[in-house]
């Protein structure tokens, strides 16, 4: 018997929807990517959105649309995939870190707004920050907000785990307390569309800048020209772009994953419901999912009250086949990040966090039998 941390559930109506467009005419840069950025954009309750290969390519977009310049700073949390981290510096900006709360695991705006008093006075105040929805609930979303009037820096919520997921009945993604929202759809995440990603905006200016840069910086709408145009072959390249398009064929996986959202989302949230009632809690601490917030529930993460426990628990349930993770190594503990001048002790909430934290396996397709193994395992490694 083995049981992932986390698997996708593709259904035959999926497969079919993929075929359809195998068989079409247009197989990328047809209708069906528009299509799927409409459905996303009606569900989530944003005005635009811009589909592209992955949620890294999202976010990567999401910062060039805000205009980083060279040397201006973008804070996130360690608690997030390095990704995250990594555009900013592939778009040339400087990373920093904001300490989790450790209830939530997501950024504490307390802290966040502790560190932008003392970065205004040291001239250091960020261009953007970039929350992250760990597992599936919302960050502090209002109070970042509030936060970003007073200290005047642009909000991309990362959302690669909160697809259909709310804060205060607002769903995340209507961008009410951000400029842009960027969704993961890599096959471990809420719904998939094998790789791919979208950013979601209320903005037509920063959509557009993001859709150009997805294809090149070319633009083919006549209105957009700068020179002149003098025939029915003219485009015009007016930014450095990438290619960081989906295909009609993702797009396809991705409408028809969408229509069982609600029902994943259900699904995911009775799973970790029983975790909750099952568990022992002598030694563990359960995930806490705030008043007003409804939960994707992308992962279910335990901590373990004893630090000693983590990897003997650990060792022992994949040792019997049972899919555990861990979410996430502090990106500013990575070699990587070391070598830019962070290390442990930076961020002490985040670092205790990862000291105790054990992701458990949770998706639509497991059984409350497969359930029931993976709980007794772990409240037996206790007797
Ligand atoms: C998965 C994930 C990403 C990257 O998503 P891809 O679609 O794989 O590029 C970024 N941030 C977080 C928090 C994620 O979980």
């Amino acid at each position: 018997m083995k049981i992932p941390y986390g698997k996708h559930d593709i259904s035959t109506s999926d497969v079919e929807a993929v075929i359809q467009v195998l068989t079409s005419s247009k197989i990328t840069q047809g209708d069906t990517v528009p299509l799927f950025e409409q459905e996303i954009c009606s569900v989530v309750g944003a005005r635009e959105g811009v589909a592209v290969n992955s949620a890294t390519s999202a976010i990567h977009l999401a910062i060039l649309a805000l205009d980083l310049q060279p040397g201006e700073f973008v804070w996130t949390t360690p608690i997030t995939f390095a990704a995250t981290a990594n555009c900013v510096l592939h778009c040339g900006g400087k990373i920093d870190f904001v300490d989790i709360d450790p209830s939530t695991f997501n950024m504490c705006s307390k802290a966040l707004e502790v560190k932008l008093i003392n970065a205004k006075k040291t001239n250091n105040s960020p261009k953007i920050v970039i929350p992250v929805h760990m597992a599936g609930q919302s960050a502090d979303m209002k109070e970042i907000y509030n936060l970003s009037k007073k200290y005047g820096f642009k909000v991309i919520e990362d959302a690669s785990h909160a697809i259909g997921a709310s804060i205060n009945d607002e769903k995340i993604g209507s961008c009410k307390y951000s400029d842009i929202t960027v969704f993961s759809f890599h096959p471990v995440k809420i719904i998939t569309t094998g790789e791919g990603g979208i950013a979601v905006t209320n903005s037509a200016d920063l959509a557009r800048k993001m859709r150009m840069l997805r294809s090149h910086g070319i633009t083919k709408l006549q209105k957009d020209f700068e020179f002149s145009e003098n025939g029915g072959w003219y485009y015009e390249m007016q930014s450095l772009g990438f290619n960081f398009r989906m295909t009609d064929i993702q797009a396809a996986l991705g409408l028809s994953q969408l229509s069982r959202l609600t029902d994943f989302i259900k699904k995911r949230n009775i799973l970790a419901q029983r975790y909750d009632k099952f568990l022992d809690q002598n030694n563990i601490i359960l995930p806490h999912v705030r008043a007003g917030m409804k939960s994707a529930f992308h992962l279910y993460i335990i901590k373990l009250k004893n630090v000693t426990d983590k990897a003997n628990l650990f060792s022992e349930l994949t040792s019997s086949g049972f899919g555990v993770n861990v979410h996430y190594i502090p990106v500013h503990t990575h070699p990587f990040y070391r070598k830019l001048g962070f290390g442990f002790g930076d961020f002490p909430k985040s670092e205790d966090y990862y000291a105790r934290a054990i992701t458990l396996p949770l998706y639509p397709q497991l059984t409350f039998e497969e359930q029931d193994l993976v709980i007794n395992r772990i409240n037996g490694f206790f007797k």
